[in-house]
């Protein structure tokens, strides 16, 4: 017997109605993606406060909950799927990984094991391969697919913390921080901070990091680097987060692996510069490091959320995440959560195969190049517009821009996120206001990059003469 409501689950699986309204009204979203202001207009925010209701005593039809969703929610993002989100470092999503995910959706897998998803399992483990040859590093490297670089760093430093505490023959999981030997921590002045919070998460303590000096484009300066030892736990950056600079891998990595450091390296969204032929020659040296983390969402266009921790030292990696449980079916083949924080997750290695077979090593190549060029051609449009100048040196994807005084840069950002022909958020470049435009999307185009440009030249005007 089935009970009533089972009654009409089983029917919406059966007649598939739900799922056809929810194709239709998703491709009547993608239909406009390109054109629409990119970010909500005010009458699609204030629709939101619709959603603010009590907790639902009683059920509501599948079709009304959909509606719901599509007549309030769909104008309520953000249309990063679209090629002139310049925000954050927000990647948009490439058409195969949302079709593969929307197929992965269906199927709701679970890769923590082999027995949990054989399909799953089965991709982690040529995707683990593949990525090792794409970015060229030490055949003996391990992947684990978390939900972002947040998670990634976060593994990297607990497999860092495990090694280097195991070489002192401490076994941290039994023994903890307690009276345990001291690891350095030596890292540049911008690193990103997730890098800190996963150092406050392991206890490792952010006050005990040793900076170390940065240049104008945010890279360390490797002849201000302290002494290193085997205790010390190195962390470089493969793109600047406001500048897109890299650090100086070999130069770096050559006098950590002397030490035998620990090194690891934040490269979010700067390791698929060595994909990128002309590009490659800023992640000299990576192949020196002993871990990498890098997201699936940013520069490489999958779907969220999707991040990537690498690492050379296997063991290491396992006993700083391992479980165990008498429940626990471990397999011959990949296990794929003695390599995540956590043990369920979804099947996120589905559209990152997806994507990277449809790519290809040219595919790869062309659309971080694309990204590169898009943002040359920003630097250069915009430098051609009087009371703009350009800040960094374009490497890579990031652009930093700045008007003639800190309270003209805040007033020209407020102005051209009103605008909603592009958007991008602002930061703080030495010691002063900057626009921070990021170009991370396939669907940017040379005109979305004049449009914006437009659009900042429209804001500057409107701020003079409002002045
Ligand atoms: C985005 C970013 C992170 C955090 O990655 P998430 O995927 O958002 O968790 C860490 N480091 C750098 C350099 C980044 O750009």
């Amino acid at each position: 017997m089935k009970n009533a409501t089972q009654h009409q689950m089983f029917k919406e699986i059966e007649e598939k109605k739900i799922f056809e309204q929810s194709q239709a009204y998703a491709f009547e979203y993608l239909d406009n993606i390109f054109d629409r202001n990119v970010y909500p207009t005010e009458a699609a925010l204030a629709n939101l406060p619709k959603f603010e209701e009590d907790f639902p005593e009683h059920s509501t039809a599948p079709y009304k909950i959909l509606e719901q969703l599509h007549r309030y929610g769909s104008p309520a993002t953000n249309a990063t799927m679209g090629g002139r989100y310049f925000g954050f470092v927000n990647g948009s999503a490439l058409p195969i990984g949302l079709a593969a995910k929307t197929l992965a959706s269906f199927w709701d897998q679970c890769p923590a094991m082999h027995v949990l998803s054989p399909i799953g399992s089965q991709l982690e483990s040529v995707v683990e391969k593949w990525l090792i040859h794409l970015f060229n590093l030490p055949k003996e490297s391990c992947a684990g697919f978390v939900s972002g670089t947040s998670m990634a760093n976060l593994s990297s430093l607990a497999a860092a913390r495990c090694r280097i505490l195991k070489n002192n023959n401490w076994d941290i999981s039994k023994k903890g921080l307690y009276n345990a030997p001291k690891i350095r921590i030596v890292t540049g002045q911008h690193a990103h901070s997730t890098i800190l919070k996963s150092i406050g998460m392991l206890g490792l303590g952010q006050d005990n990091i040793e900076w170390v000096e940065v240049d104008e484009q945010g890279r360390i300066i490797p002849e201000l680097m302290p002494e290193l030892d085997k205790n010390t736990l190195l962390i470089l950056q493969a793109g600047n987060v406001n500048s897109g600079s890299f650090d100086d891998f070999k130069t770096i990595c050559k006098k950590a692996n002397k030490a035998n450091a620990w090194v690891h390296i934040d490269s979010a969204f700067g390791l698929w510069a060595a994909a990128a032929g002309p590009l490659k020659y800023l992640t000299e040296g990576i192949e020196l490091a002993d871990s990498w983390a890098v997201d699936g969402h940013k520069t490489l266009n999958t779907p969220y959320d999707c991040g990537i921790v690498l690492c050379k030292d296997k063991e290491a990696m396992v006993e700083a995440l391992h479980m165990t449980g008498s429940y626990i079916i471990r397999s011959e083949q990949r296990d794929g959560m003695l390599y995540t924080p956590e043990m369920s997750r979804r099947a996120r290695i589905i559209e990152l195969w997806a994507i990277i077979k449809y790519l290809g090593k040219t595919g790869i190549d062309n659309l971080i190049l694309t990204m590169h060029q898009r943002a040359k051609q920003f630097g250069e449009e915009i430098g051609q517009l009087k009371g703009f100048q350009v800040e960094n040196d374009i490497v890579f994807n990031q652009v930093l821009v700045r008007c003639e005084n800190d309270r003209i840069t805040e007033t020209v950002l407020a102005n051209i996120q009103k605008d909603r022909v592009c958007w991008l958020g602002g930061a703080v470049w030495h010691h002063k206001k900057v626009i921070r435009v990021s170009v991370c999307s396939w669907a940017t185009t040379e005109k979305d990059i004049s449009l914006s440009v437009d659009s900042f030249k429209r804001a500057l005007d409107k701020s003079i003469s409002e002045s």
